[in-house]
């Protein structure tokens, strides 16, 4: 990703690409010292944008740091990049994270900065596949006890687990692997969350533990305005067998149905499709009406 035309925002600068540079000593390369957001531009317009950068400041706020910009200066650089970048239909990364002004695990003289990048990026699995709905395996790695990790921030070193599963499924021959949390819970993928729809109903894991994702919260809203009970509860893994539907969503994933998890399977059927269709119109670039 970096041998590429472009430009970056960082620290306020727009450079250009092929001339960001952090320090080898900077403090989030080596203590994971970094929160990030992944957001989705269509028509140049980003879904949800001030969530996606009062999460940001959040996760910093949760690590403990204080991201040095406004939510709306935040806001401004993700925009500011897409237009630089003439994009359209893109992904956004934020991130802010401690420099290389101090070594050691106590780094309070670090400078803290922050990058937006954007990039063309196209549907996170590919179409045909989430058409027919993509494979998921087991993963071995459990989501941690909120008591052991700040399982609230989207916070790097939350997916060095996620990056180790999401190789092992790939090797595997699948798409993904499902997450359990510490107590055996079925919790959510390598990076989205997951739902099931039993009888016409949609359940879907507590987010208690894991990401209560963007996508998560639009979903259950567009299933609720459809009339379609959406119960938030415990999921065991025994039961993976007792649901029609499986699908998860993201920022990156959309909504995306599941054909697969383990010896399970799935058809992806009308509450799948009703929801994909009804994310995509939502975030589908509304046609601005002139001004009279
Ligand atoms: N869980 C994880 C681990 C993720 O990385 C993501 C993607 N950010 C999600 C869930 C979904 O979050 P969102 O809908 O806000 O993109």
């Amino acid at each position: 990703y970096h041998d590429r035309d472009g430009l970056i925002w960082i620290d306020g600068t727009l450079v250009n690409w092929r001339d960001v540079k952090v320090h080898l000593l900077t403090h989030a390369l080596h203590y994971a010292s970094s929160v990030f957001e992944g957001e989705r531009a269509y028509g140049g317009e980003i879904f949800k944008l001030t969530e996606h950068s009062e999460r940001l400041v959040e996760s910093a706020r949760i690590l403990d740091f204080e991201i040095p910009y406004s939510v709306a200066e935040i806001d401004q650089a993700c925009r500011d990049v897409i237009a630089a970048n003439k994009l359209s239909d893109c992904y956004v990364r934020p991130i802010a994270w401690r420099g290389s002004e101090q070594m050691g695990v106590s780094a309070q003289q670090a400078k803290i900065h922050l990058a937006v990048a954007a990039w063309d990026w196209g549907s996170y699995f590919p179409m045909e596949q989430r058409l027919k709905g993509i494979r998921i395996t087991n993963a071995v790695y459990r989501r941690p006890d909120p008591a052991c990790a700040p399982s609230r921030a989207k916070a790097a070193g939350l997916y060095m687990i996620c990056t180790i599963e999401k190789h092992r499924a790939e090797r595997a021959g699948y798409s993904d692997a499902l997450m359990l949390d510490w107590r055996g819970r079925v919790a959510e993928c390598t990076g989205a969350n997951i739902f099931f729809v039993k009888d016409g109903v949609v359940h879907t894991p507590e987010a208690d533990c894991f990401l209560n994702g963007i996508t998560r919260r639009t979903v259950i809203d567009l299933a609720k305005a459809r009339g379609i009970t959406v119960v938030e509860r415990v999921i065991m893994p025994e039961e993976l067998g007792s649901f029609s539907e499986c699908f998860i969503t993201g920022t990156a994933a959309e909504v995306t149905p599941v054909s697969e998890i383990g010896e399970h399977k799935y058809k992806p059927g009308s509450i799948s499709e009703t929801l994909l269709n009804d994310y995509m119109e939502l975030v589908k670039p509304k046609k601005r009406v002139a001004a009279e």
